[in-house]
This record gives structure tokens, sequence and C-alpha cells, in this order.
């Protein structure tokens, strides 16, 4: 195994391209949600030490047990792996934001668990924008319905949307997927003028993701080093 990136030279490395992709669409930098799945809370305080405030988590169960270690740090927890209806109520008391909300379902049952002690739930919409083989995800004409049910729950705040556009090896159909995206983001927040985000991009097309209009890249092996292979 390669020895793991210094934290604070992979963030810095990867904030400098982000910075150089977003200005060359004349654009604010994009957010950068640093993708935590398999890391070990030392190596999550490592990357906040070295500033970054926003994690993704996969797998609900093994993000709460990150959540309640790391709550001293005040960190901002993205859910962005599958949504069991079953762990909604574990979702809404737990993280501070969901990025893959795709049925009604899961708006009803996010909105009826979220604390009111808490700031609403904020909500990406998850579409399936290209990927025939993924059951995650809306369709495309599906996104309306769903933003309409989403912005009538104060529990909720939606956001806006969230793709993960196939693993095409062919970067131009990657491009195309993330181009369609951004006319559906724009589509929608003609009907939802507060939307502001769009994830889309992850270690390997981030700058191509960011080119095409994201506001928020998901950024997991090129931060902490390469992911050990599931068992
Ligand atoms: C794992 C994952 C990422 C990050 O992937 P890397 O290639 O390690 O950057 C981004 N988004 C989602 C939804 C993921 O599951």
């Amino acid at each position: 195994m390669p020895a793991p990136p210094d934290p604070s030279a992979a963030l810095a490395r990867i904030l400098s391209l982000i910075g150089n992709a977003s200005r060359a669409r004349g654009r604010p930098a994009a957010r950068l949600l640093a993708v935590s799945k398999t890391r070990p809370p030392p190596a999550i305080a490592a990357i906040a030490a070295a500033g970054q405030r926003a994690f993704g988590e996969n797998y609900v169960q093994e993000a709460l047990l990150k959540i309640e270690a790391l709550r001293p740090l005040g960190l901002e927890w993205h859910l962005i792996g599958h949504l069991q209806s079953n762990k909604a109520e574990l979702t809404a008391r737990a993280f501070d934001w969901v990025q893959t909300v795709d049925r009604p379902k899961l708006v009803a049952a996010l909105a009826r668990h979220r604390p009111t002690a808490l700031a609403p739930l904020n909500v990406l919409i998850q579409v399936n924008i290209d990927d025939e083989t993924s059951k995650s995800g809306c369709r495309p004409q599906e996104v309306a319905t769903l933003a309409a049910a989403i912005a009538a729950q104060p529990r909720l705040r939606l956001r806006g949307l969230m793709a993960i556009p196939a693993p095409e090896p062919d970067f131009d159909r990657r491009r195309a997927a993330f181009r369609a995206m951004a006319a559906l983001f724009v589509a929608l927040r003609a009907d939802h003028p507060g939307l502001d985000t769009l994830s889309m991009g992850m270690s390997e097309d981030f700058a191509t993701a960011i080119e095409e209009g994201a506001t928020m890249v998901r950024v997991g092996s090129a931060l902490f080093g390469p992911r050990p292979p599931k068992p």
C-alpha cells in the first residue's frame, strides 16, 4: 500500500485545482465535500485540522459512529449513499445534509423525523442521469414533482441536485452527463430560485464537473489516498 498522502498537502492541492476550474468558468470556488467512507475518525480529524468542514458518508451505521466520535469538532455531515426508508429516522437526527433523496416516501419520512431542535435538513435530489443499471436516483422527468414535495416540507430545505454518472472510461460521455445535469438544475431553479447546489464530480473527474457547472464536488481517494478494497 502506498503511504497515505499528507492530509494538508492533499487538501491544498485539491482546493487549488477546484479554484482553478471554478475561476476558468468565472465562478466562486465549488465546495469540496470530503468523502470519508471507510476512513477511521483519526484520518477524518487530520483533514478537519487542515481546515475541511464538510464530510460525506455512504453508510448510515458507519457514519453514526464517526459523527458521535467527532462531535466536538462541529463538522458538517452529508449522506451520499443510498438511503433505505428504515434508516430515515437515524439519518434525519444525525446528518446535516442528505444528497440521495430519490422518492416521495423518503421525503415524508425525513421530514417527520427531523428534530425541531435542529435546523431544517438540507436535501438534494439524486438523479439517475445516465445509468440504466443503477437503482438509485429518480428519473429526470420525476425531478419537478419530487422538488415540489420537498419544498412543501418546513423541516426540509431543498438545496439542489446530485448525480453519480456512470463511470464511463470515455470522458466525453461523462461530460455529457454533467451537462445534462446542469440543464436540469437551471430548469429547476426557475421554479425554486433559492437552489444553490449541484453536487457532481469525484476524484477522477471533478474538474470536468466544475467546468460543466458543479457547485459541489465529492472527493475521496484523491484526498485520503486509495480506499482499501471491499472485503
Ligand atoms: C465514494 C464516493 C465518492 C468519492 O469517490 P472517489 O473516487 O474516491 O473520489 C463520491 N460520491 C459518492 C456518491 C461516492 O459513493
